[in-house]
């Protein structure tokens, strides 16, 4: 029987089988000599010991298709990146730092921004154009009035989404809507509790039915830019692209150079001048890195 693991405790994992709920498996021998850890989001197979108490063994795990480190999970198919307009205001720097991390590994991203019921349209507007060619969709919700809700559950169906985003811009009312049952609790006493959890906490996927997984990471206010290189940095930024090869030197950071396609596009406005700010930032502060 075929299903996914859904967390890992002490040597037991929880797998999900679709219409059959959740059984406690161990895993057979054979993984530990061969040095296979199953991993939370693995697709596995599983034999049944006793439907009544729920126990089997993990008999079969499937290839990866992916592997992300923080949080431990495999088989990621997207992002979901939570950031509200407005308490707090976005803080774009953390955005595109989170961007640049999941771009870097290969993994699609969902901007979605909440709290549009207090968003000025012209933010809103501001906001739409500068990451148009970011390569990211782009949701504006809010998950207080359920506006724009089923738009992301159309993009999360049947998909495996590791939600992320800072405290206080709505992920877990967000979460509980879209899991269709309260989750957790929202507000900032059991924020504080969730935090302190946090710290302890394993990664878990959420099964929300129909093949759809999510899985809710701790709220940050700060994360590290990978390290990498110039090239790497480029590759990161999809408007980008366009003008890949079109500049007269072809290691162009797009920076001082004379005659950069990229700051030209700039000034024509085919790129937004916020993304390419945010871009010399980082590329500042790789810089840095190198130093260290
Ligand atoms: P989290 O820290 O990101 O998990 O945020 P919560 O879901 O706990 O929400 C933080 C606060 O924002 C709570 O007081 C929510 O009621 C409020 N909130 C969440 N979504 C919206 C929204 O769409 N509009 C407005 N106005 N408030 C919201
Ligand atoms: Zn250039």
């Amino acid at each position: 029987m075929t299903g996914k693991i859904i967390k890992g405790i002490g040597g037991l994992y929880y797998v999900d089988v679709e219409d059959r709920g959740l059984y406690a498996c161990r895993a057979k021998g054979i993984f530990r000599k061969k040095k296979i850890k199953p991993n939370v989001g693995d697709t596995v197979e599983i034999e049944i010991l006793d439907e009544k108490d729920r126990e089997g063994n993990l008999t079969v795990i499937h290839e990866r298709k992916n592997q992300l480190v923080r949080p431990m999970v495999a088989n990621v198919d997207q992002a979901l990146v939570v950031f509200s307009f407005k308490d707090p205001e976005p803080n774009y720097h953390l955005l595109n730092c989170f961007l640049i991390m999941m771009e870097s590994q290969g993994i699609p991203v969902i901007i979605c921004m909440n709290k549009c019921d207090l968003a000025d349209p012209e933010a809103m507007e501001t906001f739409r154009e500068d990451y148009r060619g970011s390569g990211c969709r782009l949701c504006f919700i809010s998950a207080l009035k359920e506006e724009g809700l089923d738009e992301v559950r159309e993009l999360i169906r049947g998909r495996t989404t590791v939600m992320a985003g800072p405290s206080g811009v709505g992920k877990s009312s967000l979460l509980n809507a879209l899991c269709g049952q309260k989750q957790m609790e929202t507000g900032s006493v059991s924020r504080k509790i969730r935090r302190g959890r946090h710290t302890t906490r394993h990664s878990e996927l959420i099964p929300v039915g129909h093949g759809t997984y999510l899985m809710d990471t701790p709220g940050f206010s700060s994360l590290a830019l990978p390290a990498m290189d110039r090239e790497k940095l480029k590759s990161c930024f999809a408007e980008f692209e366009p003008y890949e090869g079109k500049c007269r030197f072809l290691d162009c950071c797009h920076e001082n150079e004379p005659d950069c396609a990229v700051k030209q596009a700039v000034e024509t406005g085919d790129i937004s001048l916020h993304r390419y700010k945010e871009y010399l930032a980082f590329l500042e502060e790789i810089r840095q890195q190198k130093k260290w």
